[in-house]
């Protein structure tokens, strides 16, 4: 009987990853990808960074060459999207009527920006940060001179200022909570990112969401902000989540939260159907825990495990996770789940703007964070995978190498 093989619907990191981790190991069935974006798979880290900035151009954001896909035998339909996914039959329909059935189908969807729900927020002065087409309508408006404002302090929300700040644009930050980026990094590093956005003088409003737009004729735009307060501007850029693009699983018995649940071996609870990415929760077995992961480097070693999956091997996700930032002339790394531990050490001095953070949950490294400091966090992830107690004196000390920590965590595990 001929093989339906493998599709993935969706386009981006996860979708391309899969297809090569596949390949790699040998698969030699059919292997097709539906994306409603009319290009291959791409890098969005440079985005909101390089790319805008004009550093980098659009050929150079592939995540694999272009030329792969036809040496591998692995079809790319673009501009097509999956709006019906039959379970039972196994088989899925295309925005162009095409009917596709499948012994495998992984979803790797990954997700959408969330809406600010603003009345009267002007589409054409609006703009929203996830796709290729959505950063150049971006380049287009940041003209030195020009206003922006960006409603959120998350990660994109302060990638983006800095590239505006570095384009000679005038940047106004209006965030909810009290400190940017206060819910991932915690107060004392949150602190710091506000101190650095101030030093490149942008404007940074905190405790205060928008609550209407008034038109200043022309093409300017007036933000109300809750305390009253008004902020003038050319455009406005929003960067408050993004929600992942579940909507596949409504109706068919795929169960989902706030993403698709996989296991760690990337299995939904319908057989035959495997998510990838963005779009899924993910049982984490390290941390025991079940775990939204929207990073890039999820979106490329998550699939992996799932190609094992299609193989027939069982291969548990248990990476140790690490995503990095880049604002201004710092470079942020985190690594684990910060957020879970009961004790912070400090290796280096948040004043001096390198340092890593490493945090502890019963005497066992969780996570890491760290500003400029090279290796340590990569390092720190390591630790994080093998699991053996730690020694707090040791993290803190700089002269001490974490690879010998690592080595000896490692060689105790195996033992
Ligand atoms: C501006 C920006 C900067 C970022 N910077 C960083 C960073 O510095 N570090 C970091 O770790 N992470 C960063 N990220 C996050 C990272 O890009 C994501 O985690 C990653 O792209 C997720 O990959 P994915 O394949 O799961 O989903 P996506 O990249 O979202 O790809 C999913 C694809 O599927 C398509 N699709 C959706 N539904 C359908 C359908 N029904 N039919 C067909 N196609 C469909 C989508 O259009 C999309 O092309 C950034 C993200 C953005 C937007």
């Amino acid at each position: 009987l001929a093989s339906n093989g493998v599709v993935v619907v969706g386009g981006g990191p996860a979708a391309a990853s899969l297809a090569k981790a596949l390949r790699d190991r040998g698969f030699d069935g059919p292997i097709s990808l539906v994306t409603d974006e009319p290009y291959k798979p791409y890098e969005r880290p440079p985005l909101s960074k390089g790319y805008l900035k004009g550093e980098r151009q659009a050929a150079s954001l592939g995540v694999l060459p272009e030329e792969w896909y036809g040496l591998n035998d692995v079809h790319v339909r673009t501009r097509e999207s999956v709006g019906e996914l039959d379970t039972r039959s196994r088989e899925l329909v295309t925005s162009a009527g095409r009917r596709v059935r499948f012994d495998w189908c992984v979803i790797a969807t990954g997700g959408r920006p969330r809406l600010l729900s603003v009345p009267d927020l002007p589409a054409k002065s609006t703009r929203y940060l996830r796709s290729l087409a959505d950063a150049d309508q971006l380049r287009n408006d940041l003209k030195p001179g020009s206003r922006l404002a960006i409603v959120g302090g998350g990660f994109i929300g302060g990638e983006l200022a800095a590239t505006a700040r570095r384009l000679g644009v005038d940047v106004t930050i209006i965030e909810a909570l009290e400190l940017p980026l206060l819910r991932v990094l915690g107060p004392q590093l949150a602190e710091l990112y506000r101190a650095i956005h101030l030093e490149n003088q942008v404007q940074l409003i905190t405790e205060a969401t928008v609550v209407r737009t008034v038109g200043t004729g022309r093409d300017g735009l007036k933000l109300v902000l809750s305390t009253g307060r008004c902020v003038e501007c050319d455009v406005v850029a929003i960067g408050v989540g993004m929600i992942p693009n579940r909507e596949l699983a409504d109706g068919s018995g795929i169960k989902y939260r706030a993403g698709i649940l996989v296991n760690e071996f990337g299995q939904t609870n319908v057989p035959g159907i495997l998510a990838a990415g963005d779009v899924t929760e993910h049982y984490h077995p390290l941390f025991r825990q079940w775990m939204r992961t929207e990073h890039h480097e999820h979106a490329l070693r998550q699939p992996v495990t799932l190609a094992e999956t299609i193989l027939g091997r069982r291969t548990p996700y248990v990476d140790p996770r690490w995503f990095w930032s880049e604002q201004y002339e710092y470079r942020l790394e985190v690594s684990g789940a910060p957020s879970l531990a009961d004790t912070e050490v400090l290796r280096g001095d948040v004043g001096s703007r390198k340092f890593t953070k490493f945090f502890i949950c019963q005497g066992r490294l969780i996570g890491a964070i760290g500003l400029n400091s090279g290796h340590d966090v990569r390092r720190a992830g390591r630790l994080i995978a093998a699991q053996g107690v730690v020694d707090a004196a040791a993290l803190r000390n700089p002269d001490v190498d974490l690879r010998t920590l690592v080595l000896t965590a490692e060689s105790s595990k195996v033992g």
